[in-house]
């Protein structure tokens, strides 16, 4: 049988290690998917600087609008990001009734919905495995693996640059900013990190997780969103005491009263094998139904990790293109009739544990003028102490953990408290999950 022929957009980070990882692994490639897999045309920005690092075996062009109108493309492999011209040139691949393999998480979460629609129309696959934890085939999870189960709740440390600037400010006390340098020095963080650390890119992730898991369209508009920039050490350092790890976790749980979708910093337990993923190392937890509770855990990024995940979709078209559309597994995992529309809760309407941290004067009945507010607004407290107060000040913090509450109600409580005259600052809120 003729291999099949791949049009590639993009020679970056991903799109270089694909291209490396088809030469390599061809044989292999060959056997599973039984015929070959061949790049035959690439779109670069700047074609001399892509013939100087491959050669002149593949034909590379400028004119990302031929490659995704050739005829003798089969499968479109979109690796530049963002989202304009990627939309654009996905949508007008399917257009021209070409199947589409993307790593484009930012793209999917905000357009997703639009563009299965339109391979739906056209009968065509388009696959995303590398979109969520990198080379983690967590999308092959949940859509196939786990399609017996109802899902009930997915929780993941599915961004490793805001994993590693964390395990680094734990390891070493250092601050945010000094952990994120180091990141950048390391390669882990790009230039411009700021998806990373304020929880974008882990939000795009889990809204796309949230709709295979639970069959409703995709709503990253829903998610609820905070990083980890305004984390201190001393927070990392408090959790710690208390026997907890704090990690940027993206969560998104099926309640009664609808889906919630969130990205925050959350205190974990430190012995949950969640808490010790460490690095820039990704891992997803999903709660479902028979099969309790799963964890996927690996490289979440990376030149030939998520070039792993890219190959495997190839692979998965190759397998799947000559089947007849209906038999295909659904882009989102439920049958694209049977998606439903579910009710999203807002953050205020969460309920979870909080940690909090409070800056106050070391003076009698101040704990139990914050434990009076606390009990009117129904939390409860489950743990606290008081830092010693060094020689000489006057002022302490006070670190409590709650049993559950309502988000709404926290806030009540938190505008309270922080009226107090003898509140000297915000007061720190970070969630905590048990995982359970
Ligand atoms: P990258 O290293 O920046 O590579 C992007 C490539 O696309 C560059 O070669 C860039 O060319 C080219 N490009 C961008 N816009 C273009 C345009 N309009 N016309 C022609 N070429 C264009 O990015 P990457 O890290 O490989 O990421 C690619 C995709 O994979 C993104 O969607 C990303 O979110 C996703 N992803 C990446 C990773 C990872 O570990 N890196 C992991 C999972 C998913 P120039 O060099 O000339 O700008």
């Amino acid at each position: 049988m003729n291999p099949l022929r791949v049009g590639l957009l993009g020679l970056g980070t991903v799109g270089r290690g694909t291209f490396n990882v088809l030469q390599r692994n061809q044989d292999v490639i060959r056997r599973r998917a039984g015929r070959g897999i061949e790049i035959t045309q690439i779109g670069v920005r700047d074609a001399a600087r892509a013939r100087a690092q491959l050669g002149d075996g593949v034909p590379v062009t400028q004119d990302l609008r031929a490659v995704v109108g050739n005829p003798d493309i089969d499968i479109v492999v979109e690796l530049i990001g963002g989202i304009e011209p990627a939309r654009e040139l996905i949508l007008a691949a399917i257009a021209n009734d070409k199947h589409v393999v993307t790593a484009n998480k930012a793209l999917l979460a905000l357009h997703g919905n639009e563009i299965f629609d339109a391979a739906q129309r056209m009968g065509v696959m388009v696959a995303f495995e590398a979109a969520v934890g990198g080379g983690i085939p967590i999308i092959k999870a949940l859509r196939e693996g786990l399609t017996g189960n109802r899902i009930e709740w997915i929780a993941g440390i599915i961004n490793g640059t805001s994993n590693f600037i964390l395990s680094r400010m734990r390891d070493t006390g250092a601050a945010f900013g000094e952990a994120l340098r180091q990141a950048q020095d390391l390669g882990y963080a790009e230039a411009d990190p700021r998806f990373d650390i304020n929880g974008t890119d882990a939000a795009h992730k889990i809204a796309i997780l949230a709709a295979i898991a639970f069959g409703v369209p995709i709503r990253f508009d829903a998610a609820h969103v905070e990083g980890i920039e305004r984390l201190a050490a001393e927070d990392i350092r408090y959790a710690e005491q208390l026997g907890y790890r704090i990690k940027l976790l993206g969560i998104t749980r099926i309640t009664p009263a609808g889906v919630e979708l969130r990205v925050h910093p959350t205190l974990i337990p430190a012995g949950r094998l969640l808490a010790n993923v460490e690095g820039a190392m990704n891992a997803v937890l999903v709660k479902g139904d028979a099969v309790g509770t799963t964890m996927y855990y690996g490289p979440g990024a990376g030149a030939e990790p998520t070039a792993s995940a890219v190959v495997a979709d190839l692979v998965d078209v190759t397998r799947m293109h000559t089947a007849d559309p209906e038999d295909r597994v659904p882009h989102l995992a439920f049958q694209p009739d049977a998606l439903v529309r579910l009710p999203w809760l807002g953050i205020d309407d969460t309920v979870t544990s909080y940690y909090f941290r409070m800056r106050v004067a070391d003076q009698p009945g101040v704990l139990a003028d914050i434990a009076r507010i606390l009990a009117d607004c129904r939390i409860s407290i489950d743990a606290l102490f008081q830092r010693e107060p060094a020689e000489g000040e006057n002022q302490t913090d006070v670190i409590m953990l709650t049993h559950e509450a309502l988000e709404r109600d926290v806030n009540t409580a938190l505008q309270r408290i922080e009226a107090l005259r003898t509140v000297l600052a915000p007061v720190i809120r970070i969630r905590q999950e048990s995982l359970a």
